[in-house]
């Protein structure tokens, strides 16, 4: 089977490899569609990010979706030609955290396409992956394929607003709108935010937000002094959700949060430096937020009950053979926000 597999920065390389037979609890699934994440495109670009660097050829991709195709001996719930969405970790199930329920925390992570252990988990932009039963998610007849693969990154989003805390009723602001912090604005908005401010550098995200149900979305380099009304009164947003991890972005953010706000922070952007006396002052909650756990599940379900749309996020579907044009489209923010490949 091919897959696409990174070597070194910028050495993107459709290869063969050999199709793994299923274990006994194992499926196999035949990938249909693959969504290009920003840590694949980190990969792609440098090789890795912070610590984390590419040591051995790794196949990419963790936002994946297909069709059954083969089951192992002892997999009775699954059957084969079902459409599944693909949840990339795999927990040990025996650590301390997986028993007592913080799976996304396991000390044995496998988590698909991910070069933070070695050997590297290999990923899933291939034509056919081998995975545990329970990581195949079965899919309504009426969700897209390409759907489903949006299951990993609203599941990311689901995770961090539930780090938030309810957001019914709040005034909400979300700083940065790449395809995560367009699935934020989803997920806030669907969670009865009342105010929904969108912050990015460029325009076409804030016009993607703004159609997903933005109440208002600022360019904070165009229209510096749009925000100064939220930074009244020591602040007017309850909740921050911080998807860019720039630290000139996270101290001005950090302004407009009222005393005892919560902070949610979900982009990662290395080690920056905080207005600790700010957060002090302020009593604000801040939080970190990593991955997702049961949430892969409810995305699946939300996306299934038509609760939340992510069809409008998804703005380029290319063949996985032209993945280097994909990885360049999806680098460009002013022209996609999620692009997948098709297998
Ligand atoms: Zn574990």
């Amino acid at each position: 089977m091919l897959a696409v597999v990174i070597h070194a920065p910028k050495d993107l390389r459709i290869d063969i490899l050999p199709e793994a037979a299923p274990a006994a609890n194992e499926v196999r699934v035949r990938i249909a569609s693959g969504g290009i994440c920003g840590s694949d495109l980190h990969y792609y670009h440098h090789g890795g990010f912070g610590t984390v660097r590419v040591k051995q050829p790794m196949t990419l991709g963790h936002e994946i979706s297909g069709t059954i195709a083969a089951l192992g001996s002892d997999v009775a719930h699954l059957r084969v030609g079902q459409r599944v969405a693909v949840n990339p970790s795999r927990a040990c199930g025996k650590c301390e955290y997986c028993l007592s329920g913080q799976r996304n925390q396991c000390l044995d992570m496998r988590f698909m396409g991910s070069a933070m252990r070695f050997p590297h988990m290999q990923g899933g932009f291939a034509e056919s992956v081998t995975v545990d039963a329970r990581q195949a998610v079965p899919i309504p007849d009426d969700l897209t394929l390409a759907e489903a693969a949006m299951a990993e990154p609203l599941s990311v989003c689901l995770h961090a607003a539930r780090q938030a805390g309810s957001l019914f009723g709040k005034r909400v602001l979300i700083t940065g709108c790449g395809p995560i912090g367009a699935l934020a604005v989803l997920v806030a908005k669907n969670s009865g935010a009342a105010e929904l401010v969108v912050t990015d550098i460029a325009s076409q995200p804030l016009e993607m937000a703004k159609r997903l149900g933005a109440t208002l979305v600022v360019n904070p380099a165009k229209e510096p002094d749009a925000l100064k009304p939220y930074a009244a009164d020591k602040g007017k947003f309850d909740v921050l959700i911080e998807a860019t991890g720039n630290e000139a972005a996270i101290r001005s953010a950090l302004e407009l949060v009222r005393p005892g706000g919560t902070v949610v922070q979900l982009g990662l952007g290395g080690d920056v430096t905080l207005p600790m006396n700010l957060i002090v002052a302020k009593e604000l909650n801040l939080k970190g937020t990593f991955r997702f756990d049961p949430e892969f599940e409810l995305a699946v379900q939300l996306m299934a009950r038509k609760v939340i749309d992510v069809r409008p996020v998804i703005t380029a579907e290319i063949p996985f053979t032209d993945a280097i044009d994909a990885f360049e489209l999806a680098t460009d923010r002013n022209k996609a926000m999620k692009v997948q490949l098709t297998f």
